[in-house]
């Protein structure tokens, strides 16, 4: 721990880069989208309306206001949230101390207790928000890497860990242990400059044309009849039309990847195509995780159509922070946060400012 000054200073610029990180661009929706979503009607006191409620409704998604009532009615957080305007007692309670220990790094934004960047989530909230993570069962490690970069409560770590392990179709579904990483590749310095690809299927009655960005783990999935390779070429061209050209591509010797015509094509585009060696599979096997994730994620979503568990999956995914660099793949290659319905817990103090100064606007000009 440093001096009191250095801490504050440390405290500033969390809250600093918070506001760097949740508000890149012009795009100030937040306020909008606060302002016009209804409030899911929740009983005071009952848990299961509120579990049937996001059945119903495919996710309510918690906001800010939300959030802001039910500091102020918890017991705990609304005496804490005083504390961090009015200054810290000497000694608190036990039941503060998870706070206490942190109060230099707390702060209190429209109604909102903050840790750092991530919300406090008061008592009553909580069990909605372990369902909101918990929606498409990434199993815990990626379930907690989605929680730590919005939200924090004492013990919500272990409260994770018990939710998925009291899931059926968590356990069902854990990853087997991972064996040590084989990768014969060098992790490329520039996002969407050495792509793997591989076909998943048949599965679900459909091929999948999945394809990794070695640098970012950014997942891109095309459903396909087949995996000729005239419907490999139209996938990756679609691809290519939204990231750009990679320099290399790499892939296995399947017939949809070996044909002259996807010779023609990679040549054409200037991209350098290495097949790996049929007798050496883990040299793809980038590729062959990127389809093992996203095999083990559709079977766990629910969702009308095919499109929407593909798109339910690949979003979910990519606003994910991976375990080895703590970054969404949508951060490691579009270099910003994806909005999710997660951002409206986050209080938006930018956009309501903003909203102020327009209505001020208006009143002068009438
Ligand atoms: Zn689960």
């Amino acid at each position: 721990m440093g001096s009191p000054r250095v801490q504050r200073w440390a405290t500033l610029l969390r809250a600093y880069e918070y506001k760097i990180i949740y508000k890149p661009g012009k795009e100030h929706a937040n306020a909008d989208a606060l302002s016009r979503l209804p409030l899911p009607q929740i009983g005071e006191e009952d848990d299961t309306d509120q579990v049937l409620m996001l059945e119903v409704m495919d996710d309510p998604p918690i906001t800010t206001a939300q959030v802001k009532q039910w500091t102020a009615r918890d017991e705990t957080l609304s005496q804490v949230l005083v504390w961090c305007l009015k200054g810290w007692p000497r000694e608190v309670d036990a039941r503060y101390k998870p706070y206490s220990q942190r109060r230099l790094e707390l702060s209190v934004k429209d109604g909102c207790v903050l840790w750092g960047a991530r919300v406090v989530i008061p008592q009553r909230g909580r069990k909605a928000i372990l369902q909101q993570l918990h929606h498409t069962h990434p199993g815990i490690s990626r379930m907690k890497g989605l929680a730590r970069s919005y939200v924090w409560w004492p013990g919500m770590d272990s409260e994770i860990e018990k939710e998925v392990q009291s899931c059926h179709t968590c356990q069902e579904n854990r990853n087997l242990p991972a064996g040590a990483p084989l990768h014969p590749w060098e992790w490329p310095e520039t996002p969407w400059s050495r792509l793997h690809i591989d076909y998943a299927g048949p599965f679900l009655g459909k091929m999948f044309l999945v394809i990794v960005d070695a640098h970012s783990k950014w997942i891109d999935v095309y459903p396909a009849t087949t995996a000729t390779s005239q419907v490999t070429i139209e996938k990756l061209r679609q691809c290519f039309s939204i990231h750009g050209l990679p320099q290399t591509l790499v892939s296995d010797n399947g017939t949809g990847f070996t044909s002259q015509e996807f010779k023609a094509f990679m040549n054409q585009n200037g991209i350098q195509h290495i097949t790996s060696a049929p007798f050496h599979p883990a040299s793809n096997s980038l590729a062959e995780r990127a389809v093992q994730t996203f095999k083990q994620g559709i079977k766990k979503i629910k969702g009308d159509t095919l499109e929407t568990k593909v798109a339910r999956f690949l979003f979910n995914y990519r606003i994910t922070p991976q375990t080895t660099t703590g970054l969404s793949p949508a951060e490691m290659l579009m270099s910003r946060r994806l909005r999710s319905t997660l951002d409206l817990l986050l209080p938006d103090v930018k956009s309501k400012i903003r909203k102020k100064q327009l209505k001020q606007k208006e009143q002068n000009d009438t």
